[in-house]
């Protein structure tokens, strides 16, 4: 199956495991204040990208030295759950972030723990590894990172104004909260920014691509405008000819006016140009022009 836009970022993103320590726990910050549960009673990551579970293990284990109590088989198909449920080991992540277990009344980011720049990156590589998502540029621009602290929410919108040059939206979605960003060179920018530049590219890419297709879009209404005028204008010249034909007039009027009558009754769909080519002798297209026009003006003052 191929993957989705999202798990192709994502799969980008966990080609390496951070080079310093200092990353590697800002990154399971990010990972766990966006995770589906992050409490003293216990810690749960639900993903479906395979290599974020491929990363998750070895994450832990370099930032906090622990395991999984709870892990899925990366053979299983679908959504894969990891857990950690032993007291002992959900107290050693808090204190490594500065919570203390028995008082954790609701979770913010420490900002210690994100003060280097190299560190708000991990942070926010984890916040989007384990609650973000991007959609496929072909369906449309939308990146989210979605958290059910409603602090974190606001305080990843803070430390992402320090390092991005725009501002991510908030809003709420239920009883979470949501980062997100609408516009291509934004989504882009964020991904590039976050280690993806392949995804980043392929947002450009698109965007690039729905550009042209505008273009050529708008081209062919104008033609298609263009024809129809072509269109109407040699109906109005054919229903001129028509009623001084019935009027008996046509055979009255001077050579030349019967002539460009002719080629246009014969040719209804015939451009002014090629109608013009069509006299004897041929004349320009705007000679040609003044006549019609003379053969519609005559059947008006017929019919007034
Ligand atoms: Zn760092």
């Amino acid at each position: 199956m191929a993957l989705s836009f999202s798990a192709a970022a994502k799969a980008e993103i966990c080609r390496e495991l951070p080079a310093k320590s200092c990353c590697a726990l800002a990154e399971c910050f990010g990972i766990l204040l966006y995770s589906n549960s992050f409490q003293s009673s216990g810690i749960k990551i639900i993903t479906e990208s395979r290599d974020f579970a491929v990363l998750l293990p070895k994450l832990f284990k370099r930032a906090f030295d622990l395991t999984f109590d709870g892990y899925p088989s990366l053979a299983a198909p679908g959504k894969l759950t990891f857990q950690i449920w032993e007291r002992e080991k959900v107290a050693a992540i808090l204190a490594a972030f500065g919570f203390d277990a028995r008082d954790l009344v609701s979770l913010h980011v420490n900002l210690p723990v994100v003060e280097e720049d190299c560190c708000k990156a991990a942070f926010l590589r984890g916040a989007f590894l384990a609650g973000g998502s991007v959609t496929d540029p072909g369906k449309g621009y939308h990146m989210e990172l979605t958290t059910t602290h409603q602090s974190v929410a606001r305080e990843t919108e803070a430390l992402a104004r320090e390092v991005l040059p725009f501002k991510p939206k908030l809003a709420a979605r239920g009883g979470a909260q949501v980062l997100y960003l609408k516009q291509s060179e934004q989504i882009s920018d964020f991904l590039t920014y976050l280690g993806a530049p392949l995804a980043a590219m392929g947002i450009m890419e698109a965007r690039l691509e729905k550009e042209l297709n505008n273009k050529v879009n708008r081209r062919c209404n104008c033609d298609d405008a263009n024809i129809t005028k072509v269109v109407e204008a040699a109906q109005e010249q054919l229903a001129a000819i028509r009623s001084l034909r019935a009027a008996g007039k046509l055979e009255n009027l001077p050579a030349k006016l019967r002539q460009a009558a002719d080629a246009r009754e014969n040719n209804p769909s015939a451009s002014l140009t090629e109608l013009a080519a069509m006299m004897e002798p041929p004349i320009t297209k705007p000679a040609m022009n003044n006549r019609m026009k003379k053969l519609v003006a005559l059947a008006k003052e017929e019919t007034a």
